[in-house]
């Protein structure tokens, strides 16, 4: 029934993706995403409130008194330039919404469209949260969020992602830890310059740098246990001038995903230890700075369970799958670790559409119907989580 609503609202739902898709902005940028989100909610009756900068905060207050269920969206757009042919193109060259929070904030706004009809019926509260800087990375918007009250008097919280991973219209769901640790670290190997054909008179940091590599890939299965998902990499790496000229440092930049919380804090020292050795070994020195960035993203096991049975409702068993854990990292992790909640993902790869490209791509895009879809496990989930606690403590 909700479906059906919902569907009928797809034109809607969809209007709103392609104008937000024209328009992306990057993290802490997104004034006219904020501008827009703003007048869609008025449009509708609900009154936005601006948060942490460029965030959007609203709030459904149902007749009845009841729990409060968050609704989270993201709104930050990629530094990509889109080379999808079609008619909502992005209008800001060499920005994209690449990474599908276009679509997490329309199915947000169409499920607030139709929750906010029911207001009178509701038992209880509904939070709409946009937030900003998703793909920030370290400080992230979640985290301004929450200090400035977006969860203030929450007691669950719901968000979800597009994900080509999955076939269109399948839902993934995880209890327990789901999105990993995302940490940044900076090596600097200090060595001491010189000509290109006389080594032995210098401390070659490029050579060292190499060494370094190589053991920082062996801490998986050497320094801890195989089966732990982790992954190192290091993705920039610059030193020298020339063909024949030692320089005198190597800087490295990279990424350090856990999905342990233990392991994530014994990462610094191990590390340290690591690059300390090497470099005391080759006589160079070293500086190393381990930037925490967003947590492991954990799941509710009970939330995740309630949302997989009201899931399965809608979508039928066979499209409600236990989703595979994944490296990459998500500050809805911060939400989670205030309110008990669950973080969804939704299949959007459809080969016969095209519709096949990985999210931070260039040519990703997914087939809108799977808006109305996404819309309506947010109303169908927040409705029964307001209905199954207020049965609960109101038994009259
Ligand atoms: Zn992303
Ligand atoms: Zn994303």
């Amino acid at each position: 029934m909700i479906l059906e609503k919902l569907k009928e609202k797809e034109n809607k739902i969809i209007e709103l993706r392609r104008i937000l898709h024209q328009y992306p902005e990057i993290a802490h940028k997104e004034y006219e995403t904020q501008k827009i989100i703003l007048e869609y909610l008025e449009n509708i009756g609900i009154e936005g409130k601006k948060v942490a900068g460029t965030g959007v905060i609203a709030t459904i207050e149902g007749k009845n008194r009841g729990k409060t269920v968050a609704l989270r969206a993201d709104m930050d757009a990629l530094a990509i330039r889109e080379e999808n042919d079609v008619s909502y193109k992005s209008k800001n060259d060499g920005f994209m919404h690449a990474c599908g929070h276009d679509n997490h904030m329309s199915m947000i706004y169409g499920a607030a469209l139709v929750l906010n009809e029911m207001k009178d019926k509701l038992n209880g509260n509904i939070r709409i949260i946009f937030q900003p800087a998703e793909e920030e990375g370290t400080l992230g918007g979640a985290k301004p969020m929450i200090e400035q009250g977006a969860i203030e008097n929450v007691d669950y919280i719901l968000g979800m992602h597009v994900w080509p991973d999955l076939p269109e219209g399948v839902l993934g769901l995880r209890s327990g830890p789901f999105f990993a640790a995302a940490d940044n670290i900076i090596i600097e190997i200090l060595g001491k310059g010189g000509h290109g054909a006389k080594p032995d008179q210098a401390v070659d940091p490029i050579m060292v740098s190499s060494k370094v590599i190589d053991s920082l890939h062996t801490i998986s299965g050497r320094e801890i246990d195989p089966l732990e998902p982790f992954v190192i990499t290091i993705g920039s790496i610059h030193g020298g001038t020339s063909h024949n000229i030692i320089p005198d440092k190597v800087e490295m930049m990279g990424t350090v995903r856990t999905m342990d919380k233990k392991t994530r804090e014994i990462m610094e020292n191990k590390l340290n230890r690591i690059i300390s050795g090497i470099t005391s070994a080759f006589n160079a020195n070293y500086k190393f700075k381990y930037i925490y960035g967003y947590p492991i993203l954990v799941n509710d096991p009970w939330v995740t369970d309630f949302v997989r049975n009201i899931a399965s409702g809608i979508l039928g068993n066979e499209n409600v799958v236990i989703a595979k854990q994944t490296m990459g990292g998500e500050d809805f992790a911060y939400y989670l670790e205030k309110v008990p909640g669950t973080f969804m993902v939704l299949g959007t790869y459809n080969e016969k559409l095209g519709f096949t490209n990985n999210v931070h791509t260039s040519r990703f895009n997914v087939n809108e119907k799977i808006l109305a879809i996404g819309s309506t496990i947010f109303v169908e989930s927040a409705l029964a989580l307001l209905n199954y606690s207020w049965t609960k403590n109101n038994p009259s």
